[in-house]
């Protein structure tokens, strides 16, 4: 069928078969829940629902597309016409879910982000999402490089992280302008335990907004005491903010938490 591609939503939809294989290779789908976003024309939902899974539930934003997930699938997909940044993942709550999402790129960080905030009271198995192979690098980057920063710390904290596989453009239709990365996330059983997340991301927000200076200034803006904890912390104040790994991010916003609680 053929479906006029809004560039609004983010619309490159997945035509390459091998490719649509490959992503539900990526885990095992028998007999699982599982969640698909922005599923579009049906492309993928099609070869996870040839996998037998125990229930697909998918959320799509464009009611036309919705119709045409409806005529497609009739009752053996659970189809919510919402938009995800919206959706109350507390649905889903009591049971556990696999997530496919092939996203659109505007809205792909906002949307892995929700799943790290909400993972306090509900767990899904696997993440397996589509990026901008931009935005996977940075997700993927390692300390003391030039791409890590805020959406590898907070996204690491808490996720285990691996790249299936790049994907180039003329897998899709219409072709998007980047090459895109195929991205499995699954939850960490250990982590540094942190109050709220939106703690770390204040801190990480203060330290990389400015990213070339020395953590001496933002640790001297957020703590009276700051010469006192980051000895404590054994933390370099020369150091710059890409030196500092997960666990010193976490310490910091250990000692903010006390700081404001
Ligand atoms: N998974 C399909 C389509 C990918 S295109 C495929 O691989 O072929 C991205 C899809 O996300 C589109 O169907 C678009 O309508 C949908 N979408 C865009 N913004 C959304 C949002 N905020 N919430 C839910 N779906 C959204």
């Amino acid at each position: 069928m053929q479906v006029k591609a809004k560039k609004s939503l983010g619309q490159n939809f997945l035509i390459d078969k091998k490719v649509i294989f490959k992503i539900v290779s990526a885990i095992e789908i028998e007999g699982k829940n599982i969640i698909e976003i922005g599923p579009g024309t049906g492309n993928l939902t099609e070869i996870i629902l040839s996998k037998k899974p125990n229930k697909l539930f998918v959320i799509e934003k464009d009611i036309h597309l919705c119709e045409i997930l409806h005529e497609k699938f009739k009752n053996k997909v659970t189809i919510f016409n919402e938009d995800i940044l919206k959706f109350n993942l507390e649905r889903f709550k009591n049971n556990n879910f696999t997530v496919f999402g092939n996203l659109p790129y505007n809205i792909s960080s906002k949307i892995i982000s929700k799943f790290v905030n909400n993972s306090d009271t509900i767990l899904f198995d696997d993440l397996i999402f589509m990026f901008q192979k931009e935005v996977g690098d940075r997700i993927l980057a390692n300390v003391n490089t030039s791409l890590y920063g805020r959406l590898s710390i907070l996204l690491n904290w808490r996720l285990n992280i691996k790249k299936i596989c790049d994907i180039k453009p003329n897998c899709f239709n219409p072709k998007p302008k980047v090459d895109s990365s195929l991205i499995h996330f699954k939850y960490k059983e250990k982590f540094f335990p942190i109050s709220n997340i939106k703690n770390l991301e204040t801190i990480t927000r203060i330290f990389f907004n400015q990213r070339r200076k020395k953590i001496k200034k933002p640790f001297k803006q957020i703590f009276q005491d700051f010469e006192e904890i980051s000895n404590e912390l054994e933390i370099d104040l020369n150091l710059r903010p890409q030196n500092l790994d997960i666990e010193a991010f976490c310490k910091i916003t250990e000692k903010y938490e006390n700081l404001i609680s």
